[in-house]
């Protein structure tokens, strides 16, 4: 069983840089993680019913920016979501930190392809165009180095002058200046954790959130541009623990072999990684119409994505049966909303 350390409730409020100014609200009680296990399977069972609107809410004049570290990460992180707000009119912008320079080849039949071996980079850059045409997104990319999943014991340094090296406000400078000319009402990133312990996940989240409270102060950042205050942040949660038990139960159920049952066993175990985050899910945002965009999406990333493998083990029937959302924690609010909310830009129409 994991423990409870006790930090994770305080994350918000040292997120949001502390107390709240007059009409904002930290959300310190919905969004808090829930670290007893107990509590949290209960909790989980109970997100098992689709409830709420099937479709997100006509959506024209709003903007919704999504921070990643590396072209792929869009794909397999919200991309339902993003095709579902395009689709109902907003804008929707990915600001993809790094080039993804030491991603490896992670799809062997790519693997045939003589340019991925010269010029790995390069072809991530046009894989994560054609992602962005899938989902029908605007694309920018912040101009990092990947700073590479360090491994080995002790592990190495990180390379010089790689994304996770940098100071902060150099590090978060470009993405200042993005939200101040794009002026997205909503941010979505990864919570402290990264998702997952790559340094530049960690990294897109620091600068998400340093950015996030900066870009409306006009005395930070001065020269990128007229300040802009978004009014939501988002951490997404597309590998939400309750998701994977709801759809291995229900293909068990149904006769299947479920593709989950290591990873929960894993979840629930004593392996249970330290860097693992709980937060609750407070938004759930209907994206069953959209998995097949999702899917082409991931399909984009050839070099990275086997067509055969994890992102794909569950059928869209299936899943619009038992999960039809993508699922989100929300971290800031300056807007009155409640929870639970089924649309990011809730308390903004
Ligand atoms: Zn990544």
């Amino acid at each position: 069983m994991r423990e409870n350390t006790g930090t994770e409730g305080t994350a918000l409020k040292d997120n949001a840089s502390g107390e709240a100014a007059p009409g904002e609200s930290v959300l310190d009680e919905p969004a808090v993680a829930d670290t007893a296990r107990g509590r949290t399977v209960e909790h989980e069972l109970r997100q098992r019913t689709p409830q709420g609107p099937d479709q997100v809410p006509p959506s024209a004049g709003l903007r919704l920016l999504a921070v990643h570290a590396h072209p792929d990460d869009e794909s397999s992180k919200g991309a339902a979501m993003m095709a579902a707000y395009v689709q109902a009119g907003a804008r929707v912008m990915v600001a993809t930190a790094t080039g993804g320079e030491r991603g490896d080849l992670l799809n062997p039949a790519a693997g045939e392809i003589q340019q991925c071996h010269r010029d790995l980079p390069g072809v991530r850059r046009l894989e994560m165009q054609t992602a962005a045409e899938a989902l029908g997104i605007e694309h920018v990319w912040l101009g990092f180095m990947d700073s590479g999943l360090p491994e080995g014991d002790p592990l190495p340094p990180l390379p010089a002058g790689s994304f996770a090296t940098l100071d902060l406000e150099q590090a978060a400078a470009p993405l200042v200046r993005l939200i101040r000319h794009f002026r997205p009402q909503v941010i979505t990133c990864y919570d402290e954790s990264g998702g997952y312990p790559h340094p530049d996940h960690i990294m897109s989240h620091r600068i998400t959130m340093e950015a996030y409270h900066a870009a409306g102060d006009p005395q930070r950042y001065p020269g990128t541009g007229e300040p802009w205050q978004p009014q939501k942040l988002y951490y997404d949660r597309a590998f939400n623990p309750a998701r994977f038990r709801a759809v291995h139960e229900a293909l068990l159920e149904a006769g299947f072999e479920s593709p989950y049952t290591e990873r929960l066993a894993w979840l629930d175990g004593d392996e249970r990684p330290e860097w693992m985050v709980d937060h609750e899910v407070t938004t759930q945002i209907p994206v069953g119409d959209y998995l097949e965009k999702r899917d082409a999406a991931l399909r984009a990333h050839r070099t990275q994505v086997e067509p055969e493998g994890f992102f794909f083990a569950t059928p869209n029937d299936f899943l619009r049966r038992v999960w039809p959302y993508d699922d989100f924690v929300l971290a800031h609010s300056r807007v009155e909303t409640q929870t639970p909310e089924y649309d990011l830009f809730a308390g903004l129409r």
